[in-house]
């Protein structure tokens, strides 16, 4: 799922291609896809406009038209926006074309409809406002914290913000009013990066985890915006997918050996969303061991190559064995129990893979559908 540095590479994509140019038309075959306001004034409010500018604000794409108006755009799940000639063919899955002046056509495709548009206004304060017949309007960031990537948002700002939390950390990085733009993968890699566990409370951080955690989230969100993103599932972008998938640490890599200590990295669900984590640099303090143990055991066997008891760091081949000479390398290897260790990193190894070109297949497909 697009996230702030996905979301964020759409956005500097479409920026040269979209502004400057008129909306000249507009159509729309999935009438739901329209949160706000109805589709029919969603239709006439843009026709005519010019686009002056793309911006991102947490997972939202805003392309400010003059007038005031803002055409927000959520891609969601599985959201792609392409800008191609007009007169290319497309597939059914695109449900949104608005016609630019230029000739090309900025098109909306998704394969599960979760994508979703409206158009709404932007008041002198910079705020985008939803129109509510009469009633005061509402701001549609309302219920947002704060852009973890803007200059305002210091150690010090974090830190204040974590404190007036309770609850585990990874539920807490998802919470959008925590923080703004932040999902599942770089939850996973921050914490990762911090040595912090996920199901780690707030109340047990002390300073310095704090400053770590704050260091890695934003260090992994500028790599990430850097690399232009994870192309993992059905993410790319107008100019092409994104590399941070290669430079991932801990987001699904189950069954592989940890980047720092070379254990297997482990796979639980918190709140319906999978968690990967190493459970030995990510170490729970003891007071919330007992709280952890429902979701940490429940799900404990739940892939075969996590049933397998698995090896001693030493017994580690290939990338676990960090810190071992070749030689060294090769003795564990040959030590280790069948190979066991080194035959479900393998296993996890060939999954990651199949998965991986299975989903480059499939952006593929979606490039070609949106005609570009
Ligand atoms: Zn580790």
């Amino acid at each position: 799922m697009p996230e702030l540095p996905e979301v964020e590479t759409i956005a500097r994509d479409l920026r040269p291609l979209a502004s400057g140019r008129t909306i000249s038309a507009v159509r729309i075959d999935w009438p739901r896809i329209v949160a706000h306001p109805d589709p029919e004034a969603f239709v006439a409010g843009l026709l005519g406009r010019r686009i002056l500018g793309v911006e991102r604000r947490a997972k939202w794409l805003l392309l400010d038209l003059d007038g005031g108006s803002v055409l927000a755009i959520q891609v969601m799940m599985t959201g792609q926006l392409f800008v191609v000639p007009a007169a290319a063919p497309a597939d059914r899955h695109v449900h949104l074309l608005i016609d630019l002046d230029d000739g090309r056509q900025l098109r909306l495709r998704d394969m599960r409809k979760f994508a979703r548009v409206g158009l709404y206004r932007r008041d002198p304060a910079g705020r985008v406002l939803r129109d509510a017949g009469g009633r005061e309007p509402g701001d549609v960031f309302a219920r947002h914290g704060p852009e973890p990537l803007a200059p305002g948002f210091t150690l010090a700002r974090f830190r204040e913000r974590v404190r007036a939390r309770r609850g585990r950390l990874k539920p807490l990085l998802l919470d959008q009013s925590f923080v703004a733009g932040v999902g599942n993968i770089y939850a996973d890699e921050a914490l990762w990066r911090a040595r912090l566990h996920p199901l780690r409370t707030v109340a047990t951080l002390r300073p310095d985890d704090e400053r770590r955690l704050y260091r890695s989230l934003l260090d992994v969100l500028a790599e990430a915006v850097e690399r232009r993103g994870s192309s993992i599932d059905d993410y790319t972008a107008p100019e092409g997918d994104g590399e941070m998938q290669d430079h991932l640490q801990a987001y699904q890599r189950t069954g592989l050996p940890c980047l720092r200590c070379g254990r297997p990295m482990r796979r639980i669900t918190v709140g319906q969303r999978g968690t990967h984590f190493c459970s030995w640099c990510q170490r729970l303090p003891a007071v919330d061991r007992a709280g952890a143990a429902p979701l940490l055991s429940g799900q404990r066997n739940r892939s075969a190559d996590e049933a397998r008891p698995g090896p001693r760091w030493t017994e580690l081949a290939g990338e676990g064995t960090l810190g071992l000479t070749p030689d060294e390398a090769a003795r564990a290897a040959a030590k280790t129990r069948g190979g066991a260790g080194r035959l479900a990193a393998d296993a996890a190894k060939a999954r990651a893979e199949r998965t991986r070109r299975a989903a480059e297949t499939r952006r593929r497909n979606a490039r070609a559908g949106a005609g570009a």
